[in-house]
């Protein structure tokens, strides 16, 4: 099985442009996870893959969209800002809630550091801020503010933009509110927010949460075409954030509010705080994502053989051909009906 499976690997199906080994750690050990549809076919090839990383338990869509993509999608003109009412309708995390509520989220280091009042001189940074909701009420409670938000401005009327990250100790607290899913390299921004803290300050990460899909269950939130490209489990944040510099304060909570009273299953929410020295890490931090496309797919009948036995390239070369012969059918489907009108 596992020759059939490297050899379906390296000779069966390749898309141009896969991860060989993925930036983020630089492990060529890879795995495959799932089949995806590739938006635009590359080289004729419309089907990708759902890779996983060994070595840091990361999970990616493959191939990643290119740089050039990716600076268009969050460009003042790009369709991530079009799309942005529709991608997150609860953003309570973003502190639209009215009065205090929005300092909840820092509830797991309130004894260490209160955000509603800061000490003189405390500096917060969100990447990634939007309209600079969130950003708002930290400044009513004494923070000076900064953001980084390259697909819009509305929030530099109030704050500080910044372009890039600062390479010395700047801030006591940096939020990443579902930021990291969108970036292709998260353990480069989580060691650039290390650069920028002061000694002992925090991060916040909020990002859709792999691990528990089978309770969730909502793919596409975790795993979105352009949009949300990199997928966490709770190991994986682990060793990602301990290799950047940072420990987890708490482990994060089960469930977290949606907005409105509801709850939700899908977000992994969590501080850490800056610290020099070993931290410690989960020993094999990919199972956590093959246990969550088990569980996912359990519950789905109609899965082909080849995917339940994860023979993914096999698969892809199957995906291939059924595409090719519907395309072959609805042609001549058209040209029948040009002909008979
Ligand atoms: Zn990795």
């Amino acid at each position: 099985m596992v020759i059939l499976r490297s050899l379906a690997q390296s000779l069966v199906y390749r898309v141009p442009g896969e991860c060989e080994h993925y930036p983020a750690c630089g492990s060529p050990r890879l795995h495959d996870l799932d089949l995806r549809v590739l938006r635009h076919p590359v080289e004729g090839r419309r089907t990708g893959f759902v890779s996983g990383c060994e070595t840091c338990g990361l999970v990616f869509s493959n191939p990643q969209p290119s740089a050039a993509e990716l600076a268009q999608l969050y460009s003042p003109g790009g369709d991530w800002r079009h799309g942005r009412a529709e991608e997150e309708p609860a953003a309570d995390e973003r502190g639209k809630e009215r009065g205090t509520a929005w300092a909840r989220m820092f509830d797991p280091i309130r004894s260490t550091l209160s955000v509603r009042s800061p000490h003189p001189g405390a500096a917060v940074m969100d990447f990634g801020c939007g309209p600079g909701k969130l950003l708002d009420s930290l400044q009513d409670s004494g923070w000076s503010t900064f953001g980084i938000e390259p697909a819009m401005g509305q929030a530099f009327r109030r704050h500080q933009r910044l372009e890039v990250v600062p390479d010395v100790p700047t801030f006591d607290l940096i939020v990443a509110n579902h930021v990291l899913e969108h970036t292709p390299d998260p353990l480069r921004l989580l060691r650039q927010f290390a650069a920028a803290s002061r000694p002992g300050g925090f991060v916040f990460i909020s990002v859709p949460r792999l691990d528990t899909l089978p309770q969730h269950r909502d793919y596409k939130y975790v795993l979105k075409g352009h949009v949300h490209i990199t997928a966490y489990t709770w190991p994986c944040l682990q060793v990602l954030l301990a290799r950047a510099g940072w420990s987890p304060v708490a482990p994060p909570p089960e469930v977290t509010s949606k907005g409105r009273g509801r709850r939700t299953r899908s977000k992994l929410r969590v501080l850490a705080r800056r610290v020099d020295g070993e931290i410690a890490v989960p020993p094999r931090p990919a199972q956590a994502a093959r246990a969550a496309f088990r569980g996912y797919y359990a519950q789905h009948d109609g899965r082909p053989m080849l995917e339940r036995m994860g023979l993914f390239r096999f698969a892809a070369v199957r995906a291939e051909a059924r595409r090719r012969r519907a395309r072959r059918a609805s042609k001549i489907r058209t040209s029948e009906g040009v002909g008979q009108s």
